[in-house]
């Protein structure tokens, strides 16, 4: 981390500069300090060295620090967005020093004229509210963990302070990662020594996680007197959102966001999925974390910002509640009967502006006339909307209850319609955002300011008809403000002392000069416009007050804007696809179902459609006495994606939206497990193998009979035999202990056998053949197991060398050959008992000399033979002697 050298302390003579930026360098402690100088942020020591690399720009130095140059970069002000944009994505944190007074303020305070510097802000990954540091697509959450009492059950609390979205939950600390994973936090604060082992979090002061602090910190934050309102917190989850409130209050500098009151999550709210099985999925994101090839991408229509943040969280989240389900699902389906309604609303909200970001920065005190402008535009839409589908006749539920939400804006709307120019700037310092009209005061100032300007114009043309120069102007700058110029060689004229002007500057080829009417009207000016500038800042102020007076309602109008863009975008997707309505059953005496006719993988579907390829649909019906189907058949065959289409369709209906299949009917999924064998995991520090069977364990551990896992190829990861007898005991105890819904699919042939001996497995496989030679994958799940395993084909296909597919068919020869004599490496495996009934006993003894004696079939034995035998017996009698 950059920080000062540390060897300051014992230099004795400090510039006083120096003296204040190490001061303030101590304060931001291991963020890097941005010192206001001017018109740029200057970074010194290893900060300025950070910065330099990260963001490719000029290390030089200034001063001298114990006889050696100090390092130094800057950014200028006016971009300093991007910049911090780069050092946020690189992983750091920013503290900006800016000058609390000015030059004249610091001289009046007399003594040392150093300008007072002070931090006014912390820029993290967690706190960001700008447009351009934020994607808009995409929530930015920050995260607060905490234990009460060190241990057990973590308390979460989260917000998107870009928007107001705060949520909170307890939880185990193994379903933490889970939790995360959802929420997928730009940062993550634990309290100083806390015990929670979590990569990358951000440690922060332990008193801010005070459960009884929390708790009149929120009440205050919400204007309540008691938060029971909001529902009945745990300690941790108080704890949690004391750390969270406490953190955005520090790296705001006491300026709070807009935070919506907190939405407790109950666990069992949504579907349990677990991180290895989101990264397996592909969610809202690739393996390599991009959006574009995940579920999302494929799914995403949405036309705003919000829209797109909205459908990852239900994404992310699928629900376990019927009726919420439905209703979402009604309000898709009411979009996606009526094409022209969908295109109508569709059209309106692309042109809508991001109003629940623009009220997060007004919030934070970052708001800018341009902010007031999107909320008068996004809201007045917004009222347009309630009154379009208000007259709707038969409305579903969820519209109904989103449409009061989109009005009641009328007053500020016309409020800030009348007050802002139509297109309002970000910037404030040069005026101009309020209407005229809007107050006949700053009318009149700005009328008086443009009469001087008017009688600055008549000056010159009266300047150039009494001198005769032509080419006199008159101009106005930051240093001189208004002024006549000259070309140098007519200056001569003006230079005169009875000339009636002043000389102020010459410059190359112009000279310029002041005069007494000039100097009178200017400050007619500038008094005027500092009083308009001033007038404007004031109407702006009222105008954010006013909004954030109704903050709470206009953060619900923004959500509801969102979830009609969602449930317009996914009728959009539905009908481009020829996606239907998923149905819900309860899972009474039949048990729970999984019933997909001609599913496909939204994914490989698109994929294949951009090569001109069509996708095969297939069915999986799993129900209570079939829950287990065993899918073989040749490698890309197609495995895997019927394996991941029938997650992700889960995924889609549980979420309330359309699925890619002509038609689904399921009962709720609790949990959901994806597990690929040996998948390449050596990033997280463990081998493929082991993390195979840590996953694999979770799964035993946790699914339920109302849960649906997908195994792909367990065991691959390790020796053929090991492999084979894992796979083998992990079906079986899905089967008889777990018994989920649950699609196996695997490259052991052996496996098929468990169909004689497991009453609710079937078996699968996708169809193959070979035709003159080539092999021929039809993508096809049919009944049964697969006849072989076409791996050499495949290979072929794969364009391996005619000479090692040569020799792989000569030893593939001499392996089958083998395993005729030997009846197959699961020979034997019929007798073994059932899983459940070895869980059940306790392990038998086994004695290895009778197991020995056993397997002599005496009448057969040569004498020579015989002699062998006893030689062997009398070995192993020796070695269980010395167990
Ligand atoms: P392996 O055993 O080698 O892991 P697999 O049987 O799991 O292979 P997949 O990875 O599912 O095979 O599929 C391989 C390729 O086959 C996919 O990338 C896709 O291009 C194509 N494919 C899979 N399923 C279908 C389908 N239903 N319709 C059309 N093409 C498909």
């Amino acid at each position: 981390m950059p920080s000062a050298p540390n060897d300051i302390a014992i230099q004795p003579a400090l510039t006083p500069m120096m003296a204040q930026y190490l001061a303030l360098k101590a304060q931001a402690n291991d963020c890097l300090l941005f010192y206001r100088m001017g018109d740029f942020f200057e970074l010194f020591f290893d900060d300025a060295k950070a910065a330099a690399a990260t963001l490719d720009i000029a290390l030089t130095s200034r001063g001298e620090h114990g006889g050696v140059p100090i390092p130094m970069c800057g950014v200028p002000v006016h971009s300093a967005e991007g910049y911090l944009a780069r050092l946020i994505k690189a992983g750091h944190r920013v503290a900006i020093a800016e000058q609390t007074e000015t030059p004249a303020q610091a001289k009046a305070r007399g003594g040392k004229t150093l300008v007072a510097r002070d931090i006014v802000r912390y820029v993290t990954a967690g706190t960001l509210t700008e447009e351009t540091l934020l994607d808009s697509r995409r929530d930015n959450m920050l995260v607060a963990l905490a234990q009460v009492g060190g241990e057990g059950e973590v308390g979460l609390a989260a917000a998107d302070i870009s928007t107001g979205r705060f949520e909170t939950m307890t939880c185990r600390p193994a379903d933490l990662p889970a939790e995360l994973a959802r929420l997928r936090p730009s940062e993550t604060v634990v309290a100083e020594g806390a015990t929670l082992d979590i990569a990358d979090a951000h440690m922060f002061d332990r008193a801010a996680f005070s459960s009884s602090r929390a708790e009149t910190a929120l009440k205050r934050l919400f204007g309540v007197a008691t938060l029971d309102g909001f529902g009945q917190f745990s300690r941790a989850e108080l704890a949690a959102m004391g750390g969270l409130i406490g953190y955005l209050d520090h790296a705001g500098k006491g300026t709070l966001p807009f935070l919506a009151p907190p939405l407790r999550q109950t666990s069992g709210g949504h579907v349990a999925i677990d991180a290895a099985t989101r990264e397996s999925l592909e969610i809202v994101a690739t393996m390599n974390g991009a959006r574009a090839g995940s579920l999302l991408g494929a799914v995403d229509r949405t036309v705003t910002g919000a829209g797109a943040r909205l459908l990852a969280q239900d994404l992310s989240a699928p629900l376990m509640d019927m009726g919420l389900i439905d209703a979402r699902l009604g309000l898709v389906q009411l979009f996606y009967d009526d094409a022209g309604l969908r295109d109508q609303l569709r059209g309106a909200l692309r042109a809508l502006p991001d109003i629940g970001r623009a009220l997060g920065r007004v919030a934070v005190g970052r708001g800018s006339p341009r902010d007031l402008g999107q909320l008068r535009d996004g809201l007045g839409e917004a009222r347009l909307l309630r009154e379009r589908l208000g007259r709707l006749p038969d409305q579903p539920l969820l519209l109904a209850r989103l449409l009061p939400a989109l009005d009641g804006h009328g007053a500020l709307v016309d409020n800030l319609a009348r007050a802002l120019v139509p297109a309002p700037p970000t910037e404030t310092a040069s005026g101009g955002y309020i209407a005229d009209g809007y107050d006949p005061a700053l009318d009149e100032l700005r009328r008086m300011a443009g009469d001087g300007r008017r009688a600055i114009a008549a000056l010159e043309a009266k300047y150039r008809a009494q001198t005769g120069i032509s080419a006199l102007k008159i101009r106005h700058n930051g240093v001189l403000g208004y002024h006549v110029e000259v070309p140098a060689r007519a200056a001569d004229t003006l230079m005169q002392p009875d000339s009636g002007f002043t000389h102020r500057q010459t410059l190359a080829g112009v000279v310029r000069f002041n005069s007494v009417d000039l100097h009178e009207e200017a400050g007619r000016v500038a008094q005027a416009g500092g009083h308009a500038l001033v007038a404007e800042a004031a109407h702006l102020e009222d105008l954010i007050a006013a909004v954030l007076d109704r903050k709470a309602d206009i953060a619900r109008a923004a959500q509801a804007l969102a979830r009609l863009d969602v449930a317009a975008a996914l009728a959009e997707r539905a009908a481009e696809g020829g996606w239907q309505r998923p149905h819900f059953v309860v899972a009474d005496g039949a048990g729970p179902c999984l019933d997909i006719v001609g599913g496909r993988h939204p994914v490989v579907e698109d994929a294949l459609r951009r090569e001109g390829q069509p996708f095969v649909a297939n069915d999986c019906r799993l129900v209570q006495d079939d829950r287990l189907w065993l899918v073989t058949g040749p490698n890309m065959g197609g495995k895997s994606t019927f394996l991941r289409q029938n997650a992700l369709i889960v995924i889609l209906a549980q979420a309330g939206t359309y699925v890619p299949a002509q038609a689904a009917t399921l009962s709720l999924v609790d949990r959901l497990f994806s597990r690929v064998g040996a998948s390449d995991n050596l990033a997280r520090g463990r081998s493929t193998f082991m993390v195979e069977m840590v996953e694999t364990a979770a799964i035993l551990s946790q699914a339920t009979a109302d849960s649906f896992v997908i195994l792909d190829e367990v065991g691959r990861g390790t020796s053929t035999y090991d492999g084979l007898a894992l796979a083998w005991a992990v079906v079986e105890a899905v089967h008889e202990v777990n018994r989920c819904r649950c699609l196996f699919a695997t490259h052991y042939h052996e496996l098929t056998r468990l169909a004689e001996s497991l009453s609710s497995l079937s078996l699968h496989h996708v169809r193959a053949r070979e035709w003159k030679g080539d092999l021929v994958l039809l993508h096809e799940l049919a009944d049964g197991p697969a006849d072989r395993s076409y791996g050499l084909a495949v290979a072929r296909l794969a364009g391996l060398p005619a000479a090692v597919l040569k020799r792989a068919k000569d030893v593939l020869a001499r392996l089958e050959a083998g395993k005729a004599r030997t009846g197959g490496i699961a020979a034997g495996l019929d007798d073994l008992p059932l899983f459940a009934a070895v869980a059940a006993q306790p392990e038998p003894l086994v004695d290895p000399l009778r197991a020995a004696l056993d397997g002599i079939d005496a009448d057969a034995l040569s004498p020579r033979e015989a002699l062998d035998h006893i030689y062997r017996l009398k070995q192993l009698a020796a070695t269980s002697e010395q167990d």
